[in-house]
């Protein structure tokens, strides 16, 4: 033993890649285009399969039709162009029990890839082809003359010239030149015998080299259990520091104005908006700012939780905002929630008669002339209770006599920035701050998108709904049962919209296709009805006036284009089609769906494709279910991994191996962990390994984007 510290991954990312045995210039460059640069860089490349040679079937076992793995060596390959000037790469392979055709169409570049002799690993689909076995276009690996029970695949660049086998090899070299000085493990004993991690020298010797796929399992656990830790500790300690170094208000709860808002609805509120409720009014009555996240499906009732959070800021003489994304949803805002106060009374000590009426006002750009002088001086001097608007509200220079909540309508668009022009906002404190979505996120993903965020859930509507019946219209046949549906549910005297195929390219073409269809149903399918079309280049009068008609119930039917997918409320809609519904994703086809349901009529959505084979999973997720937090779940399962960070810069922060879907469980202990740690020692100054690698692995923009929202 040298006595010397075990090797952390500062010292790994100071060695070069050229210091290793067989990396010269060239073969560094290569590294380097792959974006490794150093030893650390290059134990992180993990492989991407893990070849289980114990596992593989041979060519005399393969089955026709079903998807197999098999290790072969390359015979003889040739190449050529057919008639319609395709190239067809045909490789002769065998193994001791046969031989076997490949063909691989498309892919010139096969040919200098695959040379006689080569050992490699296909996998894919055999079928019976001119009375032999042939494959067509599997997924290859080279396996090189590695030996082992398990071959570890590395991604592998033609372009670069890397081979698998040569990565493995200076991997290999890598770890084993760490042996003596040992690999430092900074995550505490007691997490890991709790959870029953591997070391991180076992687990990186495992990942690149197993014995048995069992021993790679948990190597896998364990390296991504680190990923996860240093995403939460980052979050943790930043929500920590923001709770020590801002000072909120300590909102006195429980006053006149919340219950009389209480006693007037007309509904009791549900069990999860009561617990929502109390979980803010919890936050507000603290001496840390409010900092929440309130995830409830589309009409769950979030409007009246926001509304008594205000409240609750105005019952202490403070003041509240509604921040909405677009000054049109402001306005929707503001009449609905003008609606909901009614002529409510604010108890007013200072007032020889006790009570003085509560004051809403909207603030948008159209708000102009005196009337917005008006409203900028009652937001001022605090005649102004709460107000409405967008994110201008708080960017241009509006001030508030004592700004005590913030509410905000959809948290993509608040980012970073307008939080830090939130706590500018007044001095003596920071606002309380509620951001609200209806996209419901998948619990672990909001954990880590979203981790310096607490979070309530309003997971129960509200009673009386009758559930909306989905259904898939699958190519012309069954369109034509859509269309009787919708007259007939019309002739019931109900209405429908109609949702336009989305053109995400190009909003004129998006316009173009919508006046189209209005043209063919009104002249066809939905001739003598009433119809209106609605779409984002009508000017906002005109946009208001179809409303309006529609609104009233003459017209029947709204074309539209997804401008309707938020804040329009027609209880006596109760069809929606959807057409095109496979250009539309998940969370958009949930949303748009939401606009049926909301009168005591059963509703209907239809969606519509043009013929499919086979399934159409986002469309039969939506048939299958209306629970927005299944489907975010299934969203998130369907698109894969995509990166924790933004995309435009990928690093070293970056999930390499964790994976919000597969690692759920993970994600939660990795938060537990990460507030242990933190909650026992702030700054992490018992802890400087970690630290250090936070230091080394985050840059500061990454810090940024992780406590976006
Ligand atoms: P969200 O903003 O979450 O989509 P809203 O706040 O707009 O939902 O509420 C949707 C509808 O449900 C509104 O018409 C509202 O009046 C009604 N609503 C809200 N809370 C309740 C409740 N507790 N009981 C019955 N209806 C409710
Ligand atoms: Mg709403």
């Amino acid at each position: 033993m040298s006595g010397r510290p075990p090797i952390t991954l500062r010292d790994l990312a100071a060695i070069d890649v050229g210091q290793l045995r067989g990396v010269g210039e060239k073969k560094r460059a290569s590294l380097a285009a792959f974006d490794i640069h150093d030893v650390l860089d290059l134990v992180t490349t993990y492989p991407r399969r893990w070849v289980d040679r114990t596992n593989e079937a041979r060519i005399a076992d393969l089955v026709p039709g079903q998807e197999a793995l098999v290790l072969v060596t390359v015979r003889s390959v040739t190449k050529r162009v057919t008639r319609n000037r395709r190239t067809m790469v045909n490789v002769n392979v065998g193994d001791g029990s046969g031989r076997m055709q490949v063909v691989f169409f498309n892919q010139p570049w096969r040919e200098r890839q695959l040379k006689e002799g080569l050992q490699i690993a296909l996998f894919g689909k055999a079928d019976t082809y001119r009375g032999g076995l042939q494959m067509a276009n599997p997924v290859v690996d080279l396996i090189g003359d590695r030996t082992g029970k398990i071959v570890p695949i590395y991604p592998q660049s033609e372009k670069a010239q890397l081979n698998t086998w040569e990565l493995a090899a200076w991997v290999e070299e890598a770890l084993r030149r760490c042996r003596e000085r040992g690999i430092a493990d900074p995550v505490p004993e007691r997490v890991r015998d709790r959870l029953g991690l591997v070391d991180r020298a076992s687990a990186l010797w495992s990942i690149h080299g197993p014995d048995t796929m069992r021993e790679k399992d948990a190597a896998r656990r364990r390296l991504a259990f680190d990923e996860l830790l240093r995403v939460q500790l980052v979050l943790v300690m930043r929500k920590r520091e923001l709770e020590r170094t801002s000072k909120g208000l300590e909102h006195v709860i429980g006053g006149e104005l919340v219950q009389r808002f209480h006693d007037a609805l007309p509904y009791p509120l549900t069990g999860a908006q009561q617990r929502a409720i109390g979980e803010i009014q919890a936050d507000l009555a603290g001496p840390n700012p409010m900092h929440r996240l309130l995830q409830g499906d589309v009409g769950a009732g979030k409007t009246v939780v926001a509304v008594t959070t205000l409240l609750d800021a105005v019952q202490g003489g403070h003041q509240g905002a509604l921040m909405a994304p677009t000054e049109v949803l402001a306005e929707q805002h503001a009449a609905g929630v003008r609606a909901l106060l009614g002529d409510l009374e604010v108890p007013d000590p200072g007032n020889l008669f006790g009570d003085r009426p509560l004051r809403v006002e909207l603030l948008t750009n159209r708000v102009t002339g005196s009337e917005r002088k008006a409203v900028l001086a009652g937001l001022a001097d605090g005649a102004v209770d709460i107000v409405i608007g967008t994110h201008a509200l708080i960017q241009e220079g509006v001030e508030f006599n004592s700004l005590g909540a913030v509410v905000v309508d959809e948290q993509h668009r608040f980012g970073v920035e307008q939080r830090a022009a939130l706590r500018d906002k007044s001095l003596a404190h920071v606002p309380d701050l509620l951001v609200m979505t209806a996209t419901p996120i998948p619990r672990t993903a909001a954990m880590t998108v979203y981790g310096d965020l607490d979070v309530s859930v309003l997971d129960e509507l509200p009673p009386g709904r009758t559930p909306i019946v989905t259904k898939w219209a699958n190519g012309p046949l069954l369109e034509v049962e859509v269309w009787g549906d919708v007259r007939a549910q019309i002739a019931e005297g109900r209405q429908a919209y109609v949702v336009c195929p989305l053109i995400e390219e190009s909003e004129k073409l998006e316009v173009a296709s919508a006046e189209e269809t209005y043209q063919r149903l009104a002249a066809g399918e939905l001739a003598g009805l009433r119809l209106g079309l609605l779409h984002g280049r009508l000017t906002p009068a005109e946009k208001q006036m179809t409303m309006d008609l529609f609104r009233a119930g003459q017209l029947d039917v709204l074309v539209a284009t997804t401008v309707i997918e938020v804040g329009v409320d027609v209880p006596n809609a109760t069809v929606m089609v959807i057409l095109d519904a496979d250009r539309f994703g998940i969370a958009q086809l949930h949303q748009l769906r939401g606009r049926v349901g909301r009168g005591a009529h059963e509703s209907t959505c239809w969606l519509v494709t043009q013929e499919h084979e086979g399934g159409n999973a986002r469309v039969e997720a939506l048939v299958a279910s209306t629970d927005g937090f299944e489907l975010a779940e299934v969203d998130l399962e369907l698109r894969g991994e995509g990166t924790l960070m933004s995309t435009s810069q990928k690093g070293r922060s970056d999930l390499k191996l964790a994976s919000l879907r597969r690692d759920r469980g993970l994600v939660a202990r990795a938060r537990e962990a990460a507030f242990e740690i933190v909650d026992a020692d702030p700054d992490l100054a018992a802890h400087p390994v970690l630290l250090d690698e936070l230091d080394l692995l985050f840059t500061e923009e990454d810090e940024g984007f992780l406590a976006k929202s």
